[in-house]
Protein backbone atom coordinates (compact mmCIF):
# COMPACT_ATOMS: atom_id res chain seq x y z
CA UNK A 1 0.00 0.00 0.00
CA UNK A 2 1.85 2.95 -1.06
CA UNK A 3 -0.48 5.53 -0.62
CA UNK A 4 -4.15 6.43 0.63
CA UNK A 5 -6.73 9.14 -0.64
CA UNK A 6 -9.47 8.91 1.26
CA UNK A 7 -9.75 7.59 4.89
CA UNK A 8 -11.86 4.52 4.12
CA UNK A 9 -13.45 3.02 1.73
CA UNK A 10 -17.01 2.22 2.88
CA UNK A 11 -17.05 -1.35 2.40
CA UNK A 12 -19.95 -3.01 3.66
CA UNK A 13 -18.85 -5.65 6.59
CA UNK A 14 -21.15 -8.55 4.11
CA UNK A 15 -18.38 -7.67 1.17
CA UNK A 16 -15.02 -8.06 3.16
CA UNK A 17 -16.60 -10.90 5.17
CA UNK A 18 -16.86 -12.90 1.43
CA UNK A 19 -13.03 -12.26 1.10
CA UNK A 20 -11.62 -12.75 4.84
CA UNK A 21 -13.58 -16.15 5.11
CA UNK A 22 -12.26 -17.50 1.67
CA UNK A 23 -8.70 -17.82 3.16
CA UNK A 24 -8.05 -21.07 4.40
CA UNK A 25 -6.13 -20.95 7.83
CA UNK A 26 -5.05 -24.87 7.22
CA UNK A 27 -3.14 -24.09 4.00
CA UNK A 28 -0.05 -21.64 4.80
CA UNK A 29 1.23 -20.20 1.94
CA UNK A 30 4.86 -20.40 3.12
CA UNK A 31 5.65 -16.77 1.16
CA UNK A 32 5.75 -13.72 3.36
CA UNK A 33 5.45 -11.50 0.15
CA UNK A 34 2.15 -13.09 -0.71
CA UNK A 35 1.28 -13.28 2.77
CA UNK A 36 1.85 -9.39 2.81
CA UNK A 37 -0.37 -9.35 -0.55
CA UNK A 38 -3.27 -10.93 1.25
CA UNK A 39 -3.00 -8.55 4.00
CA UNK A 40 -3.18 -5.59 1.61
CA UNK A 41 -6.37 -7.05 -0.18
CA UNK A 42 -8.04 -8.19 3.14
CA UNK A 43 -7.14 -5.35 5.79
CA UNK A 44 -4.75 -2.26 4.35
CA UNK A 45 -7.36 -2.22 0.92
CA UNK A 46 -10.35 -0.81 3.26
CA UNK A 47 -8.87 0.09 6.04
CA UNK A 48 -10.09 2.93 8.37
CA UNK A 49 -6.81 5.55 8.03
CA UNK A 50 -6.32 8.00 10.83
CA UNK A 51 -4.06 10.26 9.32
CA UNK A 52 -6.24 11.23 6.15
CA UNK A 53 -7.67 14.67 7.16
CA UNK A 54 -11.05 13.87 6.54
CA UNK A 55 -11.14 10.85 9.45
CA UNK A 56 -13.30 13.11 11.61
CA UNK A 57 -14.97 10.46 13.47
CA UNK A 58 -13.31 8.80 16.75
CA UNK A 59 -10.86 9.79 19.65
CA UNK A 60 -7.92 8.45 17.28
CA UNK A 61 -4.66 9.80 16.20
CA UNK A 62 -2.28 9.78 13.16
CA UNK A 63 0.87 8.69 15.33
CA UNK A 64 4.15 10.51 15.48
CA UNK A 65 6.92 8.66 13.72
CA UNK A 66 9.29 8.62 16.33
CA UNK A 67 6.44 6.16 18.71
CA UNK A 68 6.66 4.02 15.09
CA UNK A 69 10.06 3.61 15.26
CA UNK A 70 10.27 2.50 18.98
CA UNK A 71 7.03 0.14 18.04
CA UNK A 72 9.37 -2.05 16.20
CA UNK A 73 11.98 -1.98 18.86
CA UNK A 74 9.20 -2.93 21.22
CA UNK A 75 7.82 -5.98 19.81
CA UNK A 76 11.29 -6.90 18.50
CA UNK A 77 12.95 -7.25 21.83
CA UNK A 78 9.45 -8.10 23.57
CA UNK A 79 10.22 -7.12 26.66
CA UNK A 80 7.28 -8.08 29.65
CA UNK A 81 6.91 -5.33 31.88
CA UNK A 82 5.78 -7.25 34.70
CA UNK A 83 9.25 -8.07 36.47
CA UNK A 84 12.50 -6.32 36.65
CA UNK A 85 14.09 -9.50 35.49
CA UNK A 86 12.22 -9.78 32.72
CA UNK A 87 12.65 -6.07 31.37
CA UNK A 88 16.12 -4.36 33.37
CA UNK A 89 15.92 -0.83 31.48
CA UNK A 90 12.29 -0.93 30.65
CA UNK A 91 10.81 -0.83 34.51
CA UNK A 92 13.31 1.80 34.88
CA UNK A 93 12.21 3.71 31.98
CA UNK A 94 9.04 3.32 32.60
CA UNK A 95 8.88 4.61 35.88
CA UNK A 96 10.73 7.70 34.59
CA UNK A 97 7.72 8.48 32.39
CA UNK A 98 5.52 7.80 35.27
CA UNK A 99 7.23 10.27 37.44
CA UNK A 100 7.49 12.36 34.49
CA UNK A 101 3.61 12.85 33.84
CA UNK A 102 3.00 12.89 37.75
CA UNK A 103 5.52 16.08 38.03
CA UNK A 104 3.05 17.39 34.94
CA UNK A 105 0.22 16.80 36.96
CA UNK A 106 1.40 17.76 39.97
CA UNK A 107 1.98 14.95 41.68
CA UNK A 108 5.38 15.42 43.76
CA UNK A 109 5.79 12.08 45.42
CA UNK A 110 3.40 10.73 42.65
CA UNK A 111 3.32 7.27 41.12
CA UNK A 112 1.60 4.80 39.00
CA UNK A 113 1.66 2.77 36.27
CA UNK A 114 1.11 2.19 32.08
CA UNK A 115 -2.02 0.82 31.29
CA UNK A 116 -4.12 -0.69 28.16
CA UNK A 117 -6.14 2.14 27.78
CA UNK A 118 -8.45 4.76 29.50
CA UNK A 119 -11.09 1.99 30.29
CA UNK A 120 -8.40 0.17 32.28
CA UNK A 121 -6.86 3.47 33.92
CA UNK A 122 -10.62 3.80 35.09
CA UNK A 123 -11.28 0.72 36.30
CA UNK A 124 -7.81 0.62 38.50
CA UNK A 125 -8.56 4.37 39.92
CA UNK A 126 -12.35 3.46 40.63
CA UNK A 127 -10.72 -0.20 42.28
CA UNK A 128 -8.57 1.84 44.78
CA UNK A 129 -11.36 4.28 45.46
CA UNK A 130 -13.34 0.98 46.96
CA UNK A 131 -10.33 -0.35 48.96
CA UNK A 132 -9.67 2.99 50.10
CA UNK A 133 -13.87 3.42 50.96
CA UNK A 134 -13.74 0.12 52.25
CA UNK A 135 -11.11 0.53 54.51
CA UNK A 136 -12.62 3.67 56.06
CA UNK A 137 -15.67 1.67 56.70
CA UNK A 138 -14.05 -0.94 58.77
CA UNK A 139 -12.27 1.05 60.30
CA UNK A 140 -14.91 2.85 61.94
CA UNK A 141 -17.54 0.12 62.26
CA UNK A 142 -16.47 -2.35 65.30
CA UNK A 143 -17.71 -5.60 63.67
CA UNK A 144 -15.43 -5.39 61.32
CA UNK A 145 -17.74 -5.78 57.76
CA UNK A 146 -16.03 -7.83 54.92
CA UNK A 147 -16.14 -6.79 51.65
CA UNK A 148 -19.48 -7.62 50.36
CA UNK A 149 -21.36 -6.28 52.80
CA UNK A 150 -20.13 -2.77 52.15
CA UNK A 151 -20.42 -3.11 48.50
CA UNK A 152 -24.12 -2.05 47.95
CA UNK A 153 -23.89 1.47 50.06
CA UNK A 154 -21.11 2.73 48.03
CA UNK A 155 -22.08 5.13 45.25
CA UNK A 156 -20.09 6.97 42.59
CA UNK A 157 -20.95 10.55 40.89
CA UNK A 158 -20.22 11.33 37.13
CA UNK A 159 -21.51 13.65 35.04
CA UNK A 160 -23.86 12.60 32.54
CA UNK A 161 -21.94 13.32 29.73
CA UNK A 162 -18.73 10.88 31.77
CA UNK A 163 -17.23 7.99 29.45
CA UNK A 164 -19.12 4.85 29.71
CA UNK A 165 -16.32 2.91 31.61
CA UNK A 166 -16.93 4.56 34.52
CA UNK A 167 -20.66 2.22 34.88
CA UNK A 168 -18.42 -0.73 33.42
CA UNK A 169 -15.88 -0.60 36.50
CA UNK A 170 -18.72 0.12 38.64
CA UNK A 171 -20.34 -3.41 37.52
CA UNK A 172 -16.86 -5.11 37.48
CA UNK A 173 -16.47 -3.68 40.82
CA UNK A 174 -19.57 -5.55 42.05
CA UNK A 175 -21.05 -2.27 43.47
CA UNK A 176 -24.57 -2.94 41.65
CA UNK A 177 -26.57 -0.99 38.67
CA UNK A 178 -27.79 1.93 40.95
CA UNK A 179 -24.02 2.99 42.19
CA UNK A 180 -23.39 5.35 39.67
CA UNK A 181 -25.43 8.37 40.64
CA UNK A 182 -25.34 11.04 37.08
CA UNK A 183 -24.13 14.25 37.95
CA UNK A 184 -26.33 16.67 35.77
CA UNK A 185 -24.31 19.22 33.60
CA UNK A 186 -24.56 22.60 32.72
CA UNK A 187 -25.15 23.83 29.15
CA UNK A 188 -21.31 23.61 28.53
CA UNK A 189 -22.05 20.03 29.28
CA UNK A 190 -19.62 20.28 32.59
CA UNK A 191 -20.52 18.77 35.53
CA UNK A 192 -22.74 21.75 37.32
CA UNK A 193 -21.06 22.28 41.83
CA UNK A 194 -24.29 22.49 42.49
CA UNK A 195 -25.72 19.26 41.49
CA UNK A 196 -22.88 17.65 42.43
CA UNK A 197 -22.90 19.25 46.28
CA UNK A 198 -26.85 18.04 46.08
CA UNK A 199 -26.04 14.36 44.93
CA UNK A 200 -23.49 14.01 47.98
CA UNK A 201 -25.68 15.64 50.30
CA UNK A 202 -28.60 13.21 48.96
CA UNK A 203 -25.97 10.04 49.52
CA UNK A 204 -25.11 11.05 53.24
CA UNK A 205 -28.77 11.61 53.80
CA UNK A 206 -29.89 8.06 52.78
CA UNK A 207 -26.55 6.82 55.04
CA UNK A 208 -24.96 5.58 51.91
CA UNK A 209 -20.84 6.56 51.75
CA UNK A 210 -19.86 8.43 48.52
CA UNK A 211 -17.08 6.31 47.12
CA UNK A 212 -15.65 8.65 43.97
CA UNK A 213 -16.34 11.25 42.20
CA UNK A 214 -15.01 11.03 38.57
CA UNK A 215 -14.17 14.48 37.02
CA UNK A 216 -13.75 14.30 33.38
CA UNK A 217 -11.05 16.46 31.74
CA UNK A 218 -12.37 16.52 28.00
CA UNK A 219 -15.65 14.74 27.47
CA UNK A 220 -15.67 12.01 25.28
CA UNK A 221 -18.39 13.93 22.48
CA UNK A 222 -17.87 17.77 23.89
CA UNK A 223 -14.49 17.74 24.81
CA UNK A 224 -16.01 19.24 27.89
CA UNK A 225 -13.74 19.61 31.64
CA UNK A 226 -15.63 19.66 34.80
CA UNK A 227 -15.15 22.16 37.12
CA UNK A 228 -11.96 20.59 38.80
CA UNK A 229 -10.90 22.74 41.49
CA UNK A 230 -14.66 23.18 42.61
CA UNK A 231 -15.37 19.35 42.59
CA UNK A 232 -11.97 19.08 44.35
CA UNK A 233 -13.22 20.75 47.09
CA UNK A 234 -16.20 18.71 47.55
CA UNK A 235 -14.86 15.65 47.79
CA UNK A 236 -12.38 17.35 50.61
CA UNK A 237 -15.38 18.45 52.37
CA UNK A 238 -16.86 15.04 52.21
CA UNK A 239 -13.43 12.79 51.88
CA UNK A 240 -14.53 11.32 48.70
CA UNK A 241 -11.77 10.06 46.20
CA UNK A 242 -11.70 12.33 43.18
CA UNK A 243 -10.73 10.41 40.41
CA UNK A 244 -9.73 13.04 36.86
CA UNK A 245 -10.64 11.08 33.80
CA UNK A 246 -8.00 13.02 31.62
CA UNK A 247 -8.14 10.08 28.98
CA UNK A 248 -8.90 12.84 25.88
CA UNK A 249 -7.62 16.24 27.69
CA UNK A 250 -4.63 14.68 29.40
CA UNK A 251 -2.74 16.20 26.25
CA UNK A 252 -3.23 20.12 28.09
CA UNK A 253 -0.35 18.29 30.50
CA UNK A 254 2.35 19.43 27.64
CA UNK A 255 0.16 22.19 25.87
CA UNK A 256 2.06 25.15 25.85
CA UNK A 257 -0.56 27.41 25.80
CA UNK A 258 -3.43 25.67 27.38
CA UNK A 259 -2.36 24.05 30.25
CA UNK A 260 -4.37 26.19 32.80
CA UNK A 261 -7.47 24.06 31.49
CA UNK A 262 -6.41 21.24 33.54
CA UNK A 263 -6.02 23.84 36.36
CA UNK A 264 -7.03 22.14 40.01
CA UNK A 265 -6.27 18.69 38.39
CA UNK A 266 -2.81 18.38 40.72
CA UNK A 267 -5.98 17.99 43.74
CA UNK A 268 -7.36 14.50 42.26
CA UNK A 269 -6.49 11.25 44.15
CA UNK A 270 -6.02 9.31 40.27
CA UNK A 271 -6.01 10.39 37.05
CA UNK A 272 -6.56 8.52 33.66
CA UNK A 273 -4.04 9.97 30.91
CA UNK A 274 -4.62 8.29 27.12
CA UNK A 275 -1.02 9.23 25.41
CA UNK A 276 -3.01 6.99 22.53
CA UNK A 277 -5.26 9.71 22.05
CA UNK A 278 -3.71 13.27 22.27
CA UNK A 279 0.07 12.42 22.58
CA UNK A 280 0.15 10.86 19.26
CA UNK A 281 1.15 7.45 20.22
CA UNK A 282 -0.16 4.37 18.78
CA UNK A 283 -2.24 2.54 20.32
CA UNK A 284 -2.05 1.37 23.25
CA UNK A 285 -0.74 3.48 25.75
CA UNK A 286 -2.35 4.97 28.44
CA UNK A 287 -1.33 5.43 32.25
CA UNK A 288 -3.00 5.37 35.72
CA UNK A 289 -1.36 8.17 37.96
CA UNK A 290 -1.79 8.18 41.72
CA UNK A 291 -0.99 11.28 44.27
CA UNK A 292 -0.47 8.85 46.96
CA UNK A 293 2.09 6.08 45.92
CA UNK A 294 0.62 3.98 49.02
CA UNK A 295 -2.59 3.43 47.05
CA UNK A 296 -1.04 1.43 44.50
CA UNK A 297 -0.63 -1.48 47.95
CA UNK A 298 -4.48 -2.45 46.66
CA UNK A 299 -3.32 -4.43 43.57
CA UNK A 300 -0.35 -5.71 45.20
CA UNK A 301 -0.13 -9.40 45.50
CA UNK A 302 2.55 -11.70 45.69
CA UNK A 303 3.42 -15.22 43.68
CA UNK A 304 6.66 -16.90 44.53
CA UNK A 305 7.40 -17.38 41.17
CA UNK A 306 7.41 -13.93 39.97
CA UNK A 307 7.50 -11.44 42.70
CA UNK A 308 7.91 -13.32 46.22
CA UNK A 309 7.33 -11.17 49.02
CA UNK A 310 10.09 -12.28 50.81
CA UNK A 311 12.85 -11.45 47.95
CA UNK A 312 15.96 -13.36 47.47
CA UNK A 313 18.91 -11.19 47.58
CA UNK A 314 18.51 -7.66 46.88
CA UNK A 315 14.96 -5.89 46.07
CA UNK A 316 14.28 -5.18 42.92
CA UNK A 317 11.47 -2.71 41.25
CA UNK A 318 8.51 -5.04 39.92
CA UNK A 319 5.61 -2.90 38.55
CA UNK A 320 3.27 -6.16 38.72
CA UNK A 321 2.89 -5.16 41.93
CA UNK A 322 1.30 -2.13 40.73
CA UNK A 323 -0.70 -3.50 37.62
CA UNK A 324 -3.69 -5.18 37.01
CA UNK A 325 -1.77 -7.13 33.98
CA UNK A 326 0.61 -9.24 34.35
CA UNK A 327 2.79 -9.58 31.20
CA UNK A 328 2.65 -6.43 29.59
CA UNK A 329 3.79 -4.75 26.83
CA UNK A 330 6.67 -1.79 27.13
CA UNK A 331 4.10 0.89 25.62
CA UNK A 332 6.41 3.49 27.79
CA UNK A 333 9.36 3.03 25.25
CA UNK A 334 7.12 4.96 22.64
CA UNK A 335 6.43 7.89 24.74
CA UNK A 336 10.06 8.01 25.78
CA UNK A 337 11.59 7.75 22.08
CA UNK A 338 8.75 10.74 21.22
CA UNK A 339 10.12 12.98 23.67
CA UNK A 340 13.95 11.87 23.35
CA UNK A 341 13.53 12.83 19.54
CA UNK A 342 10.10 15.59 19.54
CA UNK A 343 10.48 17.15 22.72
CA UNK A 344 7.16 17.71 24.84
CA UNK A 345 6.39 20.99 23.46
CA UNK A 346 6.23 19.87 20.23
CA UNK A 347 3.62 16.98 21.16
CA UNK A 348 1.51 19.63 23.01
CA UNK A 349 1.98 22.10 19.96
CA UNK A 350 0.05 19.29 18.05
CA UNK A 351 -2.58 19.49 20.51
CA UNK A 352 -2.72 23.13 20.36
CA UNK A 353 -3.11 22.89 16.74
CA UNK A 354 -6.25 20.61 16.70
CA UNK A 355 -7.87 22.94 19.17
CA UNK A 356 -7.58 25.58 17.40
CA UNK A 357 -9.12 24.24 14.30
CA UNK A 358 -11.98 23.57 16.31
CA UNK A 359 -12.52 27.04 17.43
CA UNK A 360 -11.97 27.66 13.64
CA UNK A 361 -14.67 25.23 13.01
CA UNK A 362 -17.26 26.17 15.42
CA UNK A 363 -17.43 29.85 13.63
CA UNK A 364 -18.39 28.16 10.58
CA UNK A 365 -21.11 26.10 11.92
CA UNK A 366 -22.23 29.36 13.85
CA UNK A 367 -21.95 31.21 10.46
CA UNK A 368 -24.83 28.75 9.25
CA UNK A 369 -28.18 28.58 10.13
CA UNK A 370 -28.76 25.35 9.02
CA UNK A 371 -25.96 23.50 11.00
CA UNK A 372 -26.65 23.91 14.49
CA UNK A 373 -23.58 23.66 17.02
CA UNK A 374 -24.00 22.69 20.41
CA UNK A 375 -21.52 23.90 22.38
CA UNK A 376 -18.44 25.66 21.70
CA UNK A 377 -15.76 23.42 22.33
CA UNK A 378 -12.85 23.66 24.72
CA UNK A 379 -11.27 21.26 23.27
CA UNK A 380 -11.22 19.32 19.72
CA UNK A 381 -14.68 18.05 18.92
CA UNK A 382 -18.01 19.44 17.58
CA UNK A 383 -21.38 18.41 17.98
CA UNK A 384 -23.77 19.42 15.55
CA UNK A 385 -26.30 18.51 13.57
CA UNK A 386 -28.22 19.85 10.04
CA UNK A 387 -31.65 21.53 10.83
CA UNK A 388 -33.99 22.24 7.57
CA UNK A 389 -34.90 25.86 7.28
CA UNK A 390 -38.75 24.74 7.61
CA UNK A 391 -39.83 23.16 10.61
CA UNK A 392 -40.05 19.32 10.25
CA UNK A 393 -40.90 16.57 12.59
CA UNK A 394 -38.05 16.08 15.13
CA UNK A 395 -37.60 12.45 14.09
CA UNK A 396 -37.31 12.94 10.48
CA UNK A 397 -34.49 15.80 11.61
CA UNK A 398 -32.92 12.61 13.27
CA UNK A 399 -33.55 10.55 10.58
CA UNK A 400 -32.05 12.83 7.97
CA UNK A 401 -28.45 13.11 10.44
CA UNK A 402 -28.57 9.34 10.53
CA UNK A 403 -28.87 9.26 6.42
CA UNK A 404 -25.71 11.91 6.17
CA UNK A 405 -23.33 9.66 8.91
CA UNK A 406 -24.16 7.01 6.83
CA UNK A 407 -24.05 8.64 3.26
CA UNK A 408 -20.39 9.93 4.00
CA UNK A 409 -19.03 7.45 5.10
CA UNK A 410 -20.10 5.20 2.17
CA UNK A 411 -18.83 7.75 0.20
CA UNK A 412 -15.37 7.03 1.60
CA UNK A 413 -14.53 10.49 1.37
CA UNK A 414 -14.92 11.55 4.76
CA UNK A 415 -15.88 9.81 8.25
CA UNK A 416 -17.78 11.61 10.85
CA UNK A 417 -18.83 11.23 14.38
CA UNK A 418 -22.55 10.34 15.71
CA UNK A 419 -23.62 10.67 19.10
CA UNK A 420 -27.22 11.63 20.76
CA UNK A 421 -27.58 14.78 22.24
CA UNK A 422 -30.93 15.51 24.76
CA UNK A 423 -32.23 12.50 22.64
CA UNK A 424 -31.95 13.59 19.38
CA UNK A 425 -29.38 12.43 16.72
CA UNK A 426 -26.43 14.30 15.89
CA UNK A 427 -23.06 14.73 14.35
CA UNK A 428 -19.49 14.76 15.50
CA UNK A 429 -16.54 15.70 14.53
CA UNK A 430 -13.52 15.24 16.25
CA UNK A 431 -10.21 16.81 15.39
CA UNK A 432 -6.88 15.37 16.38
CA UNK A 433 -5.18 15.55 13.05
CA UNK A 434 -2.81 18.38 12.70
CA UNK A 435 -2.82 17.74 8.89
CA UNK A 436 -6.67 18.51 9.15
CA UNK A 437 -6.69 22.40 7.85
CA UNK A 438 -10.33 24.53 8.12
CA UNK A 439 -10.79 23.94 4.28
CA UNK A 440 -10.97 20.04 4.50
CA UNK A 441 -13.70 21.22 7.08
CA UNK A 442 -15.58 23.35 5.21
CA UNK A 443 -15.48 20.54 2.32
CA UNK A 444 -16.95 17.86 4.94
CA UNK A 445 -19.94 20.80 6.19
CA UNK A 446 -20.35 20.98 2.69
CA UNK A 447 -20.74 17.17 2.11
CA UNK A 448 -23.12 17.25 5.10
CA UNK A 449 -25.27 19.63 3.46
CA UNK A 450 -25.02 18.37 0.23
CA UNK A 451 -26.52 14.54 1.68
CA UNK A 452 -29.24 16.28 3.40
CA UNK A 453 -30.74 18.03 0.62
CA UNK A 454 -30.28 14.79 -1.13
CA UNK A 455 -32.24 13.28 1.99
CA UNK A 456 -34.87 16.13 1.89
CA UNK A 457 -35.25 15.93 -1.85
CA UNK A 458 -36.20 12.18 -1.74
CA UNK A 459 -38.53 12.08 1.31
CA UNK A 460 -42.16 11.21 0.46
CA UNK A 461 -44.02 14.43 1.58
CA UNK A 462 -40.29 15.85 2.20
CA UNK A 463 -39.75 19.33 3.52
CA UNK A 464 -38.08 21.75 0.95
CA UNK A 465 -34.65 22.79 3.11
C1 LIG B 1 -11.45 7.31 25.26
C2 LIG B 1 -11.93 7.59 26.61
C3 LIG B 1 -11.89 6.60 27.61
C4 LIG B 1 -11.54 5.16 27.30
O1 LIG B 1 -10.23 5.04 26.90
P1 LIG B 1 -9.78 3.78 26.02
O2 LIG B 1 -8.33 4.07 25.84
O3 LIG B 1 -10.57 3.83 24.77
O4 LIG B 1 -10.04 2.56 26.82
C5 LIG B 1 -12.25 6.96 28.88
N1 LIG B 1 -12.65 8.21 29.16
C6 LIG B 1 -12.72 9.18 28.23
C7 LIG B 1 -13.19 10.54 28.62
C8 LIG B 1 -12.38 8.89 26.91
O5 LIG B 1 -12.49 9.84 25.98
Amino acid sequence: MAATTRPATGITPAELAREVDAVDLDRPLHDAGAALAEIGRLYLRDAVWFHEPTYLAHLNCPVVIPAVQAEAVIAAVNSSLDTWDQSAGGTLIEQRLIDWTAARIGFPAGDGVFTSGGTQSNLQGLLLAREEACARLRGARPDRPRLPELLGGLRVFASDVSHFSVCTSAALLGLGEDAVVEVPTDEHRRMRPDALADALARCAAEGLTPMAVVATAGTTDFGSIDPLTEVAALCAATGTWLHVDAAYGGGLLVAPRRRPLLAGIELADSVTVDFHKTFFQPVSSSALLVRDPASLRHVTFHADYLNPAEPVGLPVPNQVDKSLQTTRRFDALKLWTTLRVMGADAVGELFEQVVDLAAQGWVLLAEDPRLEVVVRPQLSTLVFRYVPARPCPPELVDQLNRHVRAAVAASGQAVLGGTTVDGRAHLKVTLLNPETTIDHLADVFALVRTHAEVFLAGTPGGVPA
